[in-house]
């Protein structure tokens, strides 16, 4: 599938040659002409990296930018002229991935997009390789589990309700989404069956397994893994 670039310039004919060189490129690309439209565009849509203009009518760059960030971790390039030397650096600081300076060759932002979208590849897949609670380590590459670096031999599915809870730490879960990230959604299974999963995975990991404090029973609701 191919990537999904989202411009959002009010200069129309950046905006078109922008467009036009990353679609030729096998890009995927929509354009936004103001800031509102365009943070419209980046929730809906939700494209693999941005490229956000400083300078727009409304809503402006450094804006559109912060509310962004507030919510993901799209990669973002900022357009900025010479003279917004100081946005350039709250920019970076709100989150921006890098910045082109106008004017600028199509040729050189185009190398900037790809490198910031292989830098977001390559620090999705470190996040992906092991997941980290203190002395607890998953590694999801070799499906292995280590607790004081020594070996916890983990079933399957015990394997992967920690792994669910490490993605979803300090949330409240309740059984019905266990069952569904670890059973699947079809399958008809008690719930139940989470609970007695869960005790045999806090007698390996928890240091007192009948006071867990850990995997914390959330008294009518499910659990919540802490850490
Ligand atoms: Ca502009």
């Amino acid at each position: 599938m191919s990537q999904r670039i989202l411009i959002i310039e009010d200069e129309k004919p950046i905006a078109d040659a922008v467009a036009y060189s990353l679609k030729r490129e096998g890009f995927t690309v929509t354009v936004a002409t103001d800031g509102e439209s365009g943070l419209s565009l980046a929730r809906t849509e939700k494209p693999d990296l941005i490229i956000l203009d400083l300078m727009l009518p409304g809503m402006d760059g450094l804006a559109v930018c912060r509310a962004v960030r507030r919510e993901a971790r799209t990669p973002i390039i900022m357009l900025t002229a010479k003279a917004e030397e100081t946005d350039k650096v709250v920019g970076l600081e709100l989150g921006a991935d890098d910045y082109v300076t106008k004017p600028f060759s199509v040729r050189e932002l185009i190398a900037r997009v790809k490198a910031v979208l292989r830098r977001a590849a390559d620090t999705a897949a470190a996040d992906e390789e092991e997941l980290v609670s203190s002395n607890l380590v998953i590694n999801l590459a070799e499906h292995t589990v280590t607790l004081d670096g020594k070996p916890v031999s983990l079933s399957p599915k015990e394997f992967d309700l920690l792994t669910t809870f490490l993605r979803h730490r300090g949330r409240v879960l309740s059984r019905d989404v266990l069952l569904e990230q670890v059973w699947g959604e079809d399958t008809y299974i008690d719930t139940h069956t989470v609970d007695v999963h869960i005790r045999w995975l806090r007698e390996k990991i928890e240091v007192n397994p009948s006071k867990p404090e850990r995997i914390v029973t959330v008294r009518g609701v499910g659990y919540k893994f802490v850490g």
